[in-house]
Order: C-alpha cells, then sequence, then structure tokens
C-alpha cells in the first residue's frame, strides 16, 4: 500500500474542514445566502492581503491574475522591468510581451534574490518604467525577493507602479500590501490558501487603480473595473466557482483563528528546520541565503540524479514532491511547507529524505536529519 501525500508547492493538501464544507448540495450564486457568504469571503480576503483595498476572486488559476493585473494597468508600448530569477518571473516577461509591452528584463541567477540597488538603478536609468513586475516568493528557486525594500523604491515614483506575484507568499510570510505601498498582489487558492485549484485573487492599490483609468490593453473576462463594481455588492460579473469560494470561507477561518502571526511564524517554523536538517544530511541548499518560507529547494548531491530522488520519493514512500524546472531539471528537488503542514509533516519528508539517499548509495547516518528537524521543532 502506498499513501499519497501532497508535499508539492501547488496544490498542497486541503484540510478536511474545506472538503466538507465544499461536499454540500450546489448552491446558486444569485442567492442571497451567496451573498451573505462571499461578504465575509471579502472580509477575510483583506485580513489575510493586509489591505483595506478590495482583493477580486476570479476563475483562474494564479497566472489569470498574473495576467489581470498586466492587462489591467498597462497600455500596449509600455516600459515595464522584470525581475527574471526564475521559471516564474520568466512567466512575467511572457505575459508582457503578448501583450505588446516592452520588458526590460533584469535577470538574476536562479537560487539568489534580486539586489533592489539594481532595481532602483534600472528604474533611474529609464525614468519611462510603469511597472516592476516581480515575485515575492519565486517558486521555481525556493527563493524570497526582497518585496519590502523594492517597495520601498517604487513608492514615491508616481509614474511607476509594483506588481508582486505573491502566489507562493501570500499567508506564508508577512507582505502587508497598505503598510508596505505595494500597488498590485496576486494569489491563487492551491497554495497557502489550502485550496484546490482554481480561483485567483488580485488587490489593486489606490495608485494601481488610477493606472487601471488609463490603460488600454485588450481585456473582457478580467475586466477589473468591472468586477469591483460587482463585487462590492457581494456579487461576480461571471458565474464565480461557487464550491471553491464556500471552501474559500472555511479556510479564511482556519487563518483567522490561527492568526496571521502564527501563520508566519509556523511556515518560518518547517521552513528552518528543513534547511538545517538538510544541511545536517550535507545537502546544498539553492537558496542560502534568501530561502521562502513555502518550500525548501536542495541541490541533487554529486552522483543523485534529482529526477530519480524525486521519483523515488513519490514510488516508495508516496509524497509527491517537485523536481527542479528548465536549467534545474534533474539538479534539485523542491519539498514544500505551504499551506496545511505541521510539524511532523516535516519529520516525515526528512526522514523520508534519507530513506531515498541512502536507498540511491548515498552516504547519510540514519537520523541526522531527523535529529537536527526534532531539536528545533522542539524548541520553539
Ligand atoms: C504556482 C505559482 C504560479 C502559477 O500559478 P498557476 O495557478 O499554476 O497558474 C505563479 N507564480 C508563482 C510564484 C507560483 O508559485
Amino acid at each position: 500500500m502506498i499513501k499519497k501525500q501532497l508535499f508539492s508547492p501547488g496544490p498542497t493538501p486541503v484540510p478536511e474542514r474545506v472538503l466538507l464544507a465544499m461536499a454540500g448540495p450546489m448552491m446558486h450564486h444569485r442567492d442571497p445566502g451567496y451573498e451573505v457568504l462571499f461578504q465575509e469571503v471579502r472580509e477575510g480576503l483583506k485580513y489575510v492581503f493586509q489591505t483595506k483595498q478590495e482583493v477580486l476572486v476570479l476563475a483562474s488559476s494564479g497566472t489569470g491574475a498574473m495576467e489581470a493585473a498586466v492587462c489591467n494597468t498597462l497600455s500596449r508600448g509600455d516600459e515595464v522591468l522584470v525581475v527574471r530569477g526564475g521559471k516564474f518571473g520568466e512567466r512575467w516577461g511572457e505575459i508582457c510581451e503578448a501583450y505588446g509591452v516592452n520588458v526590460t528584463p533584469l535577470d538574476v541567477t536562479w537560487g539568489q534574490a534580486v539586489d533592489p540597488g539594481l532595481i532602483k538603478k534600472a528604474l533611474d536609468a529609464k525614468p519611462a518604467i510603469k511597472a516592476v513586475l516581480v515575485q515575492a516568493s519565486e517558486t521555481s528557486t525556493g527563493v524570497m525577493h526582497p518585496i519590502k525594500e523594492i517597495a520601498d523604491i517604487v513608492k514615491n515614483r508616481a509614474g511607476t507602479i509594483l506588481i508582486v506575484d505573491a502566489i507562493s507568499a501570500l499567508g506564508v510570510s508577512d507582505l502587508p500590501m497598505d503598510q508596505w505601498g505595494i500597488d498590485v498582489v496576486v494569489s491563487g487558492s492551491q497554495k497557502a490558501l489550502m485550496l484546490p485549484p482554481g480561483l485567483a485573487f488580485i488587490a489593486l492599490s489606490a495608485k494601481a487603480w488610477g493606472f487601471a483609468e488609463k490603460a488600454n490593453l485588450p481585456k473582457f473576462y478580467f475586466n477589473l473595473k468591472e468586477e469591483l463594481a460587482v463585487a462590492q455588492k457581494n456579487q461576480s460579473q461571471f458565474t464565480p466557482a461557487i464550491s471553491l469560494i464556500v471552501g474559500l470561507r472555511e479556510a479564511l477561518k482556519m487563518l483567522k483563528e490561527e492568526g496571521l502571526e502564527n501563520v508566519f511564524k509556523r511556515h518560518a517554523l518547517l521552513a528552518r528546520a528543513t534547511r538545517e536538517a538538510a544541511k545536517a544530511l550535507g545537502l546544498e541548499l539553492l537558496a542560502p541565503t534568501a530561502p521562502s518560507d513555502a518550500l525548501t529547494a536542495i541541490k541533487a548531491p554529486e552522483g543523485v540524479d534529482g529526477k530519480k530522488l524525486k521519483k523515488n520519493f513519490e514510488d516508495q514512500f508516496g509524497l509527491i514532491i517537485a523536481g527542479g524546472q528548465s536549467q534545474l531539471k534533474g539538479k534539485i528537488i523542491r519539498i514544500a511547507h505551504i499551506g496545511y503542514f505541521q510539524s511532523l509533516d516535516i519529520i516525515q519528508a526528512v526522514s523520508t529524505l534519507e530513506l531515498v539517499l541512502k536507498g540511491l548509495g548515498y552516504p547519510v547516518k540514519l537520523g541526522a536529519g531527523v535529529k537536527v528537524a526534532e531539536e528545533i521543532l522542539s524548541a520553539a
């Protein structure tokens, strides 16, 4: 028997409470009960985004909200600066190019965080740049970019907005949209929000809504101005993903009950235990200096095939982790601890790492990683 468990950075495990909530009979979205439900969801999302702005809910995967961020704030021929330090940074560039927006890439070595000084330099050199697009947590490399520092640079420039893909950062690490002055925050359902895939979220600052007034890129399904008007009446332009919204209410309740501060602390602790355990096994982290607390990217040791590592996690122990993408294919594994994870899940992942490495002939002292993880988890 193999019990399958998700340790991937999306989709992530869905709590039983959320699954049960979604299993109820289908509701109609023109029913008054739906408006009560959606009102509660809108409040909960503002809490998680740490914003007074409306958080719009779209029926799409996270990339839909990325696309909406671009086509609602920019115009054809606009100049943008895109931080490209991984697969999702590249995606920002691809979306902009698809819409005829001129991309100035700021390439960052995969596994490293962007130097905010380089963003300032690029903006000074090209004052026409209308937006800086970046990931908070770059899921393909396990890096956390310094969003607060970047926001400090962008917020005083009237002609430039900061657009942040927080799909694997929201609900993991502190990212107070209003307080830091982030203009657009994008997220998705299947990461720290502990839901199945299918919902995307986007919030715009007053400055970004000003950009939306002038943006001329084509849009229909993702017209955020129209979505805002109906959202404030607890409705949506098109049929909402009703079951997911029902699940979202439950997931938001769970986050509220735990408290955002504690949610951040839990992720930080699980991430630290994972990183230190990997190091105790003699392994190297891909992002040692600026790690994301959503996942840990670990380099496959010399002579061990990363693809085989990932495969054995799943085939032998049922743990579904992620491998490397593009240039990192076969070179790393990514173990997620984002969303519905607790300390014992980490022990399980670290123990599996030891067993799989041993099976592949890598010299590992069984229990060495588990010991370090337990020490960290028990000290908290
Ligand atoms: C998962 C993820 C996405 C993509 O989301 P989809 O839901 O697959 O469209 C984008 N950016 C980051 C940082 C992610 O982690």
